[in-house]
């Protein structure tokens, strides 16, 4: 018998032959990512249905040098769960990982395996009275263990954070197999490093993560979504900093979508209820909302008077020509229809597929300048290519794509290497990120080194080695994989 076989034989020992895929047609689906750009190999996918078989199998691939490519719901957005050539892996698939507990609710607290839906946990918490506040278009598919390991954000970090700030324990599987169990509920733990904020966002490449205690808020009573239609990008910081001085923690969504974006709505998604002016205008989704239980004041309810205050608002920004228009949702259902409008742009542009993707993040007061600048560079590259914008921009976070233009089919390649050169170029210029929430996987390598100094590098390599000292965790994501071939298959 070869190595391989040998270790997949104790493999389907500890997790059963059925959890142990090795057939093309079994592992292909785990093999490509969500965006079908990038294809990986694996030796085997493992899906482990407990945190003790996640040890066995993690201690098996530690004697055996095999690299551990953890994957939830695969539907992230830098390659990250893609399992690279340079080192022998496989796929350690830990959507069996479904436990919930019940909601403490005086703890305010929801205890779930990594492998739960986002969506899951997120009805699991509306059936208890509460809210657990992270929503993002893929929250059907993506796992608590991969928005953990991407530190995920959305359409709701304005007001609640992002994974980080909505996690309060973790339990770990380390490289070696050993369990850290860190599933506290303490708000106030200073108790030196803290570990858990060291695996959160840290991609797979130190351990995995088998479930988490997360926080959970107060269900809003009073929720008012309205569609602004504005003539450009700028009047989106302008009406961001008019609506954020009166509402402040209740302002929870402020989304840009740009006209091209809107196009590629249109386009793809003709049942979407766009907009009806065209061309299409730059329009930002609106959201506020307050938990406080129905509440009269005299006749209003709380949400009429939370309506009232935002029209008030409104009506200002229409007086003094920030926005062009609004269109304030008057039910349940014609919100639903403007969140659409939002959740469909992701999906519009991922059929365009020749478009150059970018998850950059900036102070909010240079964001304007970097639409501006950005434009203006990228014309003078070549006059047809085209930024499609949409994003997070309360929180600074721009989804910025650039499409060839119309009647092309691709970019050449050097050109790629230019258009990055002025994306990132702007980026570093204006004290950006360049990556804001999608992490940065297989597809920002380049990138994350060239935007970190030799101090920082130094660090996170240091952590790196103390942590996985044989590199079998997420090999290649963040430092190149230290390739191991001791394996013949
Ligand atoms: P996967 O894709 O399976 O894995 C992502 C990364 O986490 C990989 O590096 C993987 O190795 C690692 N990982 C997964 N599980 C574990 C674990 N248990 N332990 C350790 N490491 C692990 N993201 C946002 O932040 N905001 C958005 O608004 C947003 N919108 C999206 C919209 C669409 C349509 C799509 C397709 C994606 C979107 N994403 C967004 C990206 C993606 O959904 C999130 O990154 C999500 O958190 C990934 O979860 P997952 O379970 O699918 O992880």
């Amino acid at each position: 018998m070869t190595t391989s076989s040998n270790f997949l034989h104790a493999c389907r020992t500890v997790l059963g032959t059925a959890h142990v895929l090795t057939t093309s047609d079994q592992v292909a689906p785990f093999l490509t990512d969500w965006s079908g750009r990038w294809r990986g190999e694996a030796l085997a996918v493992l899906c482990p249905g407990s945190t003790s078989e996640v040890s066995e199998a993690v201690r098996l691939c530690a004697c055996a040098g095999i690299g551990v490519v953890p994957q939830g719901g695969n539907t992230g957005l830098s390659g990250g769960a893609t399992p690279q050539r340079a080192q022998p892996s496989v796929v350690m698939h830990l959507g069996r990982l479904t436990l919930v507990s019940d909601v403490d609710l005086l703890n305010n607290t929801l205890t779930v395996g990594a492998g739960v839906t986002l969506a899951r946990v997120q009805e699991v918490a509306r059936a208890a009275g509460r809210l657990f506040p992270l929503s993002l278009a893929s929250e059907g598919t993506c796992t608590i263990g991969g928005n953990l390991a991407t530190n995920a954000g959305g359409t709701t970090v304005l007001r609640y954070g992002s994974m980080r700030q909505l996690c309060l324990g973790l339990e770990v599987v380390l490289p070696d197999g050993r369990i850290w169990n860190g599933l506290r509920t303490l708000r106030k733990d200073n108790t030196g490093y803290s570990l858990r904020d060291l695996y959160i966002g840290s991609e797979g490449t130190l351990g995995l993560i088998t479930a988490a205690v997360l926080q959970l808020r107060a269900l809003p009573t009073d929720v008012v979504t309205c569609m602004l239609i504005l003539d450009s990008s700028d009047r989106a910081m302008a009406c961001f900093d008019v609506l954020r001085e009166e509402f402040d923690a209740v302002l929870t969504t402020f989304e840009l979508i740009s006209p091209a974006a809107l196009d590629a709505v249109a386009e793809q998604l003709p049942h979407l209820n766009l907009p009806a002016c065209r061309p299409h205008p730059w329009v930002v989704l609106v959201e506020c909302s307050d938990a406080s239980a129905g509440r009269h004041d005299g006749e209003a309810s709380s949400q009429a008077l939370l309506s009232h205050r935002l029209e008030q608002r409104l009506a200002y920004a229409l007086d003094t020509n920030i926005i062009r228009n609004v269109v304030i949702a008057q039910s349940a259902a014609q919100a639903r229809s403007l969140w659409a409008i939002r959740e469909g742009v992701p999906l519009a542009l991922s059929r365009q597929r020749t478009a150059l993707r970018y998850d950059l993040s900036f102070p909010i007061s240079a964001l304007e300048r970097f639409l501006q600048e950005s434009r203006s560079r990228l014309v003078a590259l070549d006059a047809d290519f085209l930024p499609v914008v949409f994003g997070h921009v309360g929180d600074g976070n721009l989804h910025f794509n650039v499409s060839p233009g119309a009647g092309r089919v691709n970019f050449m390649s050097e050109m790629t290497d230019r258009i990055d050169a002025v994306v990132y170029g702007l980026v570093r210029e204006l004290g950006g990120s360049v990556s804001a929430e999608h992490g940065i996987g297989r597809a920002k390598s380049t990138p994350w080194r060239d935007s970190k100094s030799p101090v920082e590098l130094a660090l996170m390599h240091s952590l790196k080695t103390a942590l996985d000292p044989q590199g079998l965790m997420n090999p290649g994501i963040f430092f190149p994989a230290a390739a191991n071939t001791s394996l013949t298959s």
